[in-house]
């Protein structure tokens, strides 16, 4: 499967494309999301906690490392710049019966099979920013 690769011009296009994903990316679901720093992950997250009903602000956890806000379906938002791994964080509990979004998700090694996850890229671009995305079970073994 081809990774879908969207161009995101501005950061109220961003929050779109993130509520777009409430269509696909259900209860049970892990997104890795990758991506330096203000490439647009929380931007992200925030536009899909939006769609869901949300409303009040979403922050980079990246203090307390992990959000949990409860939604329909309930959304785990975890930010591992700080740390070296997810471990100790109790993720694991929460990933069954939650949509769980992890930034800096090189950092959740182990945490589920990669193919397991979706995987969501975000580049900078000329104008704005490109998204690309590889849904769960279709990343490609490496
Ligand atoms: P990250 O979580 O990846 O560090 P944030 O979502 O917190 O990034 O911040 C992204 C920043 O970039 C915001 O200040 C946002 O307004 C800005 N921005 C500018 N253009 C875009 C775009 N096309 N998509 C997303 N964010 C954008
Ligand atoms: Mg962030």
């Amino acid at each position: 499967v081809d990774p879908e690769r969207v161009r995101i011009k501005t950061e109220t296009e961003m929050r779109a494309f993130g509520a777009s994903l409430v269509h696909t990316i259900a209860a049970g679901d892990t997104v890795f999301l990758y991506g330096e720093l203000g490439a647009g992950k929380t931007t992200l997250v925030r536009g899909y906690l939006e769609a869901l009903g949300h409303r009040g602000p979403v922050r980079s956890p990246t203090f307390n490392l992990v959000q949990i806000f409860p939604t329909e379906p309930p959304v785990v938002h975890v930010d591992l710049y700080r740390v070296k791994s997810h471990e100790g964080l109790g993720l694991e509990d929460n990933l069954d019966d939650h949509v769980t979004f992890v930034e800096w998700a090189d950092r959740a090694a182990g945490l589920i099979e990669q193919d397991q996850a979706w995987i969501i890229k975000i580049e900078f671009a000329a104008e704005g920013r490109v998204v690309i995305v590889v849904p769960a079970h279709a990343a490609p073994h490496s």
